[in-house]
């Protein structure tokens, strides 16, 4: 298995009192699999994605990746591990907005410090991942100049700079009409046919459950298989 939760309990305070998120949730995703957790808005599905993805840890559980278990990564281990082994989606892109596509595909490596040493291999591999998507012509433009649609296919091409192991989306298509979402579904699709990718994504669009080899579904902080 490339990516497991056993037994993961997580909590939130309000505030006044504290809410039980996620209720004993294991899952197991392997090598080269799309996994998809559905469920509905406020169903703990960010919580699950950002726990399996080292940017949150639960209360009691563990996640293992590649056999490690990252719940017990110091937070320098997980910084690591999230740079190195994780590419996130958002819904919302979050693309810099001061610069162009190619810098902010590039942006990822520059934080794990490839900047100086490879800066011309980065770009080329930056040039690359935006033709994989479909950008080819746009590596100059600025999101905003950019339809929903492209900006979250460079969001997947800038996930993809580092190699990573495992893509985890977060309602990829959450913020697109049908046309742009098919594109993402396409984009995605292909990742995992040519590349092996592994690609874990939350969601209550049923559209990308069909693509999935597996679906999840969570309920009051339960899942379950389907
Ligand atoms: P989903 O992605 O399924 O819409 P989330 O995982 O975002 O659900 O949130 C699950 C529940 O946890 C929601 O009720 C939300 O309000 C609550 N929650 C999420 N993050 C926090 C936080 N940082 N502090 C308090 N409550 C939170």
């Amino acid at each position: 298995m490339l990516l497991q939760a056993k037994g993961i309990h997580k909590y939130y305070s309000n505030g006044k009192e504290r809410l039980h998120i996620l209720k004993d949730v294991s899952l197991s995703i392997a090598q080269g699999e799309i996994a998809a957790v559905l469920g509905p808005s406020g169903a703990g599905k960010s919580t699950l994605l950002h726990i399996l993805g080292g940017l949150d840890s639960p209360e009691s559980g563990e996640v293992f990746f590649e056999g490690q278990d990252i719940s017990s990564f110091s937070d320098r281990e997980s910084a690591d591990f999230r740079n190195k082994a994780v590419g996130f989606v958002f819904q919302f892109y979050h693309l810099l907005p001061e610069f162009n596509l190619l810098e902010n595909v590039m942006m990822p490596g520059f934080i794990r410090g490839s900047w100086g040493v490879a800066r011309d291999s980065s770009s080329d591999r930056a040039r690359e991942l935006l033709k994989e998507v479909g950008l080819s012509h746009r590596v100059k433009h600025l999101p905003s100049q950019l339809s929903g649609g492209e900006q979250q296919r460079a969001a997947i091409a800038r996930a993809l700079i580092n190699e990573p192991k495992v893509l985890l989306c977060d309602e990829p298509t959450g913020n697109l009409d049908s046309e742009n979402s098919k594109q993402i579904i396409q984009t995605l699709k292909r990742l995992n046919r040519e590349k092996k990718m592994t690609i874990v994504m939350v969601t209550h669009n049923l559209d990308l459950a069909d693509f999935a080899s597996k679906v999840y579904h969570i309920k009051d902080g339960r899942l379950e298989i389907r």
